[in-house]
């Protein structure tokens, strides 16, 4: 039996995000990315997973759908589209708690990646687990995810470094995402670092990868974009051009790990290959912020990285926004830098550190998430005929959700119009 239309009503503050152009088809730019498209008692009329009508909810209200729809009062809560985390490290054996422990000691990231630790020691143990092993924490995590008002996620391979873990990783991901609740979006980072039985001879891996793996799984359809991670101690931009190149071709679309460590290229690379994204760059320079802002690639800022390192340099988001690129936030959950799946933390992070204001960082973390996932046309804004997939927090007002920090305060979640998390009863299942 088909389900009933469902009327979300009476929102406080309903976040659409409609712009100012709506006829403006690309990622949020300039002034455009603070545009919230902001209804004040705003309704949101819901059937076959799509949003059907949006606006003030006495017009919505007098919809054909409407009178026989399940109707939820929402005048506690601000909503909003779910949350888009364009970048993740979802499938990983255990954490790195004590590698924190070192680094708080004292201890570099680089220097504990040359003793063995870091990437590798996650990898050492991957390699070992079994899918059926990985998938049960991953799962337990997309719960999390679901509950902080995330309902489309991208997850990178790249802790298995040899073709068959690789693929076992990429399986992971296809299977989560068929299960649900959360929209996942595969990556393959073959490229994160040299594995350890080619650390003397870099270039042979890099051709594993474009003559074995990069075919192999573009063949079997296990990810959609190919990532690299070019910077210090992990892929030149030399390899990175040849590896993001011959995944083209095979019909993975790029996206880089530029800048993080070090400033090696990678964000001059990612502009000039057209790549979806370039993800990090902390440490670009001025000419990098120009070559980005004339470029169509997304860069996608990770301030929850900096903040686990307890470094102070962020990317220079307010400079990225002025000069016109298109900026998202991501959680770069993963178990050595980032080890977060709250992407209001992330809006608190973007917000205090990088001095975006609380709309600029709201349309970053979905609607140009989306972007960075080419999947705009159906996710990140609340229009019609868009996917339902949206967030609610009980708060007074938006610039609240950045505001109040280290504290869990979404209260329901929807993907595709059903329920994926609801601490208050309060959505018909
Ligand atoms: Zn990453």
């Amino acid at each position: 039996m088909p389900r009933k239309p469902l009327l979300i009503a009476h929102c406080r503050q309903l976040l659409t995000l409609r712009g100012s152009r709506p006829e403006a088809s690309g990622p949020r730019r300039g002034r455009a990315l603070g545009e919230l498209g902001l209804i004040r008692d705003g309704a949101v009329l819901i059937a076959g997973g799509r949003i059907e009508a949006i606006g003030p909810t006495r017009r919505v209200e007098r919809h054909r759908l409407a009178r026989r729809a399940e109707k939820v009062n929402a005048r506690d809560y601000i909503v909003l589209p779910g949350f888009v985390d364009s970048h993740s490290h979802l499938i990983f054996p255990a954490s790195r708690a004590g590698e924190y422990e070192q680094r708080i000691a004292g201890v570099s990231y680089e220097e504990i990646a040359r003793r063995g630790g870091g990437i590798l020691s996650t990898v050492r143990s991957l390699r070992r687990a079994t899918g059926s092993q990985l998938a049960p924490q991953a799962r337990r995590w997309l719960a999390q995810f679901a509950a902080h008002g995330t309902t489309t996620l991208e997850c990178k391979s790249g802790y298995g470094l040899d073709l068959k873990s690789e693929i076992k990783i990429l399986e992971v991901i296809r299977r989560l995402s068929r299960e649900g609740p959360v929209e996942l979006v595969a990556t393959f980072l073959g490229a994160h670092v040299v594995p350890p039985e080619y650390k003397r001879r870099p270039d042979r891996y890099v051709e594993l990868l474009i003559r074995r793996m990069i075919p192999t799984v573009a063949s079997r359809n296990l990810a959609e974009f190919c990532d690299v991670f070019c910077d210090r101690g992990a892929f030149t931009p030399a390899q990175a051009r040849l590896i993001l190149t011959s995944a083209r071709v095979c019909g993975m679309d790029p996206r880089l790990h530029a800048e993080q460590l070090a400033r090696t290229g990678g964000a001059r690379l990612a502009a000039e290959l057209h790549a979806v994204s370039a993800d990090h760059l902390e440490l670009i320079s001025r000419a990098d912020i120009k070559r980005l802002a004339a470029s169509p690639t997304i860069c996608t800022l990770l301030p929850g990285a900096v903040f686990h390192l307890g470094k102070s340099t962020y990317a220079p988001a307010r400079a990225l926004i002025e000069a016109g690129a298109a900026v998202a936030l991501a959680t770069d959950f993963n178990p050595g830098t980032s080890p977060t799946v709250s992407m209001p933390m992330i809006l608190s992070l973007a917000c205090t550190q990088m001095r975006m204001s609380p709309a600029e960082a709201i349309v970053a973390a979905t609607l140009n998430g989306a972007h960075a996932l080419r999947r705009a046309e159906r996710l990140g804004s609340l229009e019609a005929g868009k996917q339902a997939d949206l967030a609610a927090f009980a708060l007074c007002d938006y610039r609240e959700i950045p505001y109040y920090f280290g504290t869990n305060l979404c209260r329901w979640t929807l993907k595709r119009g059903r329920v994926i998390y609801d601490a208050d009863g309060q959505i018909p299942r």
